[in-house]
């Protein structure tokens, strides 16, 4: 199938072309972005001016920053087109309902995509959780903020999330491998003064079971932490790397795997089966935590930031 990328910055080079390159099932036909553009591929600068150009072109995945996603996104759904939306889905949860129910009036795939969900050990730490009681839940979310967005503003402004822009990848492990829901109870955001998202944030959370904690920061250099861990009556899980790796009481599971190798391949793989079948793929619950600690948690301002 031939896919358009639209939004070509950071991680549409660094993980989307590649995958798609290497992919059974997707040709990348054409782009759509003000800079940037992959070689070899035709580029637009326009979305209108593509799908008008290549009606051939059924489907389309959005790479830019959330707050410029929904008008794209909606655009490429009145176009009839499938849409593949990369994580945050949106910058609120009300315009991600208004994209579903567009894309259901449509009748195209709209897949809200979670990498973080696709790293290796997830599904194994999943399947292990099942059937444990748990007692304590705690996830570190730690890194360097100049090392993984030089130069991008987006993430400190309105709908830019700060530190939950990572953050948000570590909820969308927690709400796919908890057995139980959970809400947030309280929560500390650390603004610095001349930004509008946090740099580090502390969440709490209430658990049938468990006393569930999660610290996110932008601050950490050096070696970066993206750690779960997960105390039960019958031993401890921790997820380390971003789920790439798995340990359980201390003793390794599975192969070693990569940090980030094999989470845009299986999305797209997870794509490509969504369109076959005509289905929408919208979990919203990473976002609905990050929301809520918007609205419930505590500001206090931190010094200012500068890259
Ligand atoms: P980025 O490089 O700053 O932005 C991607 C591209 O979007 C830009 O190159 C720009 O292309 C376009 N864009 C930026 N602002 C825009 C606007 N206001 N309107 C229209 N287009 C705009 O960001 P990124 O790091 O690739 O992140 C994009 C998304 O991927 C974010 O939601 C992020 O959470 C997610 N993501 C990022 C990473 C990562 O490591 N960086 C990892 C996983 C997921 P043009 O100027 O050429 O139009």
């Amino acid at each position: 199938m031939q896919i358009a990328l639209v939004g070509i910055g950071k991680i549409a080079v660094d993980q989307h072309v590649p995958s798609i390159a290497a992919s059974p099932d997707w040709e990348l036909a054409a782009t759509v972005s003000r800079h940037g553009t992959v070689e070899g591929v035709a580029a637009y600068t326009q979305l209108s001016e593509m799908l008008d150009a290549h009606p051939e072109i059924r489907v389309v995945s959005l790479c830019v920053p959330p707050v410029p996603r929904f008008a794209l996104a909606a655009e490429a759904i009145r176009a009839g087109r499938h849409v593949m939306l990369e994580k945050p889905p949106g910058a609120t949860l009300s315009e991600c309902h208004t994209l579903e129910a567009l894309a259901r009036q449509h009748r195209v795939t709209l897949y809200a995509s979670w990498h973080s969900r696709e790293a290796a050990m997830v599904p194994a730490a999943k399947a292990w959780l099942a059937d444990k009681k748990l007692t304590r839940f705690t996830v570190t979310w730690k890194e360097d903020v100049r090392r993984w967005h030089p130069g991008q503003a987006w993430i400190w402004q309105p709908g830019g999330l700060g530190v939950f822009d990572p953050g948000i990848n570590a909820l969308s492990i927690v709400t796919e491998i908890l057995p139980d829901p959970i809400h947030l109870t309280a929560a500390t955001l650390e603004v610095p003064e001349n930004c509008q998202a946090p740099i580090g944030a502390q969440l709490a959370f209430a658990h049938p079971t468990a006393q569930v904690d999660m610290v996110f920061d932008w601050r950490q250099t050096g070696d970066q932490t993206w750690e779960i861990e997960a105390e039960t009556t019958q031993g401890t899980l921790k997820l380390l790397d971003g789920g790439a790796r798995l340990q359980i009481d201390g003793s390794e599971q599975g192969e070693d795997a990569d940090a980030l190798k094999g989470e845009y391949p299986r999305l797209y793989a997870n794509l490509a089966r969504l369109v076959a079948r005509g289905e929408i793929d919208m979990d919203l619950a990473p976002m609905r935590h990050v929301a809520d600690a918007f609205t419930l948690g505590h500001r206090s301002l931190t010094e200012p930031f500068h890259e």
